[in-house]
């Protein structure tokens, strides 16, 4: 698979923290940073309901100005729909903002504006919006999204130029990009697939392909040739965004030069994920600081588990970041803004979880979208602002240190690996396994380079040249039945211990063996109901005598019908290895299963895991490397019920840590025992939706 190549350098420095801490060396990454944070970079996001008229607007100023602190940045939309404008009301627009944002500074905001659409995100408004010879947003089966226009169009690009012109002459502090700029827009889903993109995929190919022949390309034949175009695919995404970023770059910095961009990004798979380069583009020749807003979707809090999903979206997000970058301000989004809709408990926790996860601030978008008096928001404001010491807390203790710990693999060609067997590549979707698995305590990370142990699911490997598979097992892998079956097709048997003999589609439940991993739940059992919720139970055979089992399958009369589905094994690499048969990613959150995994998270670590929460609780844990000697890291009760006795174990020679509750209020906890590496800490209460912050000096 010589498509890969550009995917090596990714892991070049893949488990250097782990080596070296198995040599005993403290651990840093190339990613530590000396960039000194002080407080949080919050902002408020303003629809043109609230701004386009002086007496609403000054309305929303006196608000800011009663809850002082609440926000540092007045951001001002240019739009409130989604699709283009026509120049003209840019042109307007601009003009008023112009004075808006006089009147922002006089109060003491830095402000900015946000170009809701420079290609546009969907078709809405349509006979208000840009109408002209542009190229259309086209996906592969020639479908249009009159909403979306796109990058590679030279008239799109002339009107690009104009918007950000006009933009950066009204004299804003930065310019935010929106996230329109990317391949998935309503209704038509991934582009664009319009002739002048496929005649220049051509020219970077060298083969001249039409929308038939190039969906043909992408799902059918050899594997490896499929891999090779898909690949060359993402490159044309990552390119083709990299050369407007170029142009709208050169047109901000010709008017002023120091003007700063920002970038929304989201999980951007099938754009190749190339922030790292995006971030250089914008930054220019002369360096300019750029700013970044990762997102997600979570519009309303009536599933919880969402929340800290998108956390998850937006740590993977950042850990691609330069160092440089260091205003990061997550997409905070209540769309459509009706209050009811997310408390502001809520939000204010969200804020906190996406810093813990790596942000280093917030972009709050959760004022109305209409021009209305701001009563039923001022609640809201008012709640940010007492949360106002929290987030520049987190801010300044968490800063831009990486996340350490467990990573659920991925890269940024892992979209390539999608249906490769059958199926249409381009609907292939999100190409990593669920996170529930972090919801018990185990901390995750976003980054090879950060990971102590490495999770894989099916696919992720089929990417990757020999040489990065041989890495990835010589560290700690937890791995499910179809990724095993993969590795073993692909040669590395020798190295997994196992092989699938086969799988049963009912009435099958785990049963724990007699294995120290399994401590005192011998004989225990896990019964996820096939019948209600789906998915096969693997047998496994062992291949290597060495290869141990942790779980073996039983009916619904107890008798056992396979010795083994779940197992570990130490490979001659020294990598250790657990294959789980039985529902892999969920169903993690009883006593017996949640244990078992943190035991065998740890053995798969070789206690190189930075830290752990012991006790049972329903814990999202994000630790950060240590920076001079002081360990941070932040954790939040996902759970209605509090939290009682906290039993955080933190690798560290240390025996006191500082915590801090949501109000700033420290508290001082002495390690009350040690277990190997691990300083035992008994937080003694967090309240429901609660998030602590630890400081270990
Ligand atoms: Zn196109």
């Amino acid at each position: 698979m010589k498509n890969v190549i550009v995917l090596i350098s990714i892991f070049i420095l893949f488990s250097c923290t782990r080596v070296a801490e198995k040599q005993g060396v403290p651990a840093k990454s190339a990613n530590s940073t000396d960039a000194k944070i002080e407080k949080a970079f919050i902002s408020f996001r303003i629809g043109v309901p609230l701004w386009i008229s002086e007496t609403r607007c000054n309305e929303l100023f006196d608000l800011f100005d009663k809850y002082k602190g609440v926000t540092n940045e007045i951001t001002f939309f240019t739009s409130e729909t989604h699709p283009p404008l026509p120049l003209e009301v840019i042109k307007e627009r601009t003009v008023i903002l112009k004075e808006r944002m006089v009147q922002a500074r006089k109060r003491g905001y830095k402000t900015g504006i946000n170009i809701l659409a420079t290609i546009g995100h969907h078709n809405e408004n349509l006979e208000n919006s840009l109408k002209g010879d542009y190229t259309p947003m086209t996906n592969i089966e020639g479908a249009i999204c009159n909403g979306s226009f796109c990058p590679n169009d030279k008239q799109m690009q002339e009107y690009i130029r104009n918007i950000y012109q006009l933009t950066a002459q009204a004299n804003p502090d930065y310019i935010w990009i929106d996230d329109d700029i990317r391949f998935g827009h309503m209704p038509i889903g991934l582009g664009c697939f319009c002739d002048n993109c496929l005649n220049i995929f051509g020219k970077e190919t060298g083969i001249k392909y039409t929308r038939e022949s190039l969906k043909k390309a992408f799902n059918e034949g050899l594997s490896e040739e499929k891999l090779k175009i898909r690949e060359a695919w993402l490159q044309h995404n990552r390119n083709t965004i990299s050369h407007l970023f170029e142009l709208i770059e050169k047109t901000v910095h010709d008017i002023n030069p120091t003007m700063p961009l920002g970038f929304m990004t989201g999980d951007r798979f099938f754009e190749g994920y190339d922030f790292d380069n995006w971030a250089k583009v914008l930054s220019g020749p002369n360096h300019v600081s750029v700013m970044w807003r990762p997102g997600g979707g979570y519009y309303e809090d009536s599933n919880t588990n969402s929340l800290v999903g998108k956390s998850h979206d937006i740590g993977r997000q950042i850990s691609v970041l330069p160092q440089e970058v260091v205003s990061i301000q997550s997409e905070i989004e209540n769309f459509p803004y009706q209050r009811l809709k997310k408390a502001a408990n809520s939000v204010v926790l969200e804020a906190c979880s996406h810093i813990a996860a790596g942000c280093t601030g917030a972009a709050f978008n959760v004022l109305s979208m209409y021009s209305e008096p701001l009563d039923e928001y001022e609640p809201l404001v008012a709640k940010l602002q007492e949360a106002r010491p929290f987030f520049d807390l987190l801010a300044k203790s968490l800063g831009r240190s990486p996340i350490i710990g467990i990573q659920t693999f991925w890269n940024k060609s892992s979209y390539i690996t999608g249906n490769l067997q059958s199926g249409n590549w381009i609907n292939s979707g999100n190409p990593l396994v669920g996170h529930d698995i972090y919801n018990i305590g185990l901390p995750i990370c976003y980054s090879n380079q950060c990971a102590s142990v490495t999770i894989l699911g099916k696919d992720n490997v089929l990417g990757l040249s020999k040489e990065e598979i041989r890495k990835l097992l010589s560290g700690g892998v937890y791995m499910d039945a179809e990724a095993l079956q993969q590795l073993n097709d692909m040669g590395f048997g020798e190295l997994t211990g196992f092989e699938v003999e086969g799988s049963e589609n009912k009435d099958r439940i785990e049963k724990f063996t007699d294995h120290p991993l399994n401590g005192g739940f011998v004989g225990r059992e896990r019964d996820n109901r096939q019948s209600f919720w789906n998915s096969p139970a693997y047998t496994l055979r062992k291949t290597d005598q060495q290869a141990q089992t942790l779980t073996s399958l039983i009916d619904y009369s107890g008798k056992e019908v396979f010795p083994c589905t779940t197992g570990i094994f130490e490979n001659k690499l020294g990598g250790r290895i657990c294959v789980a048969g039985y529902y892999p990613w969920t169903f993690m959150e009883n006593l017996s299963k949640s244990s078992q995994m943190k035991a065998v998270f740890r053995w798969l670590s070789e206690d190189s895991l930075p830290g752990y929460i012991a006790s049972f609780q329903k814990i999202n844990l994000w630790i950060r490397e240590p920076q001079n000697g002081k360990t941070a890291l932040a954790f939040t009760n996902s759970s209605f019920d509090p939290a009682k006795d906290v039993v955080l174990m933190l690798k560290t020679d240390q025996k006191t840590i500082r915590i801090y509750d949501m109000n700033c209020k420290e508290t001082v906890i002495r390690s009350s025992g040690q277990d190997g590496p691990y300083q035992k800490f008994i937080i003694p209460e967090v309240g429901s939706w609660q998030m602590r912050l630890a400081i270990n000096e």
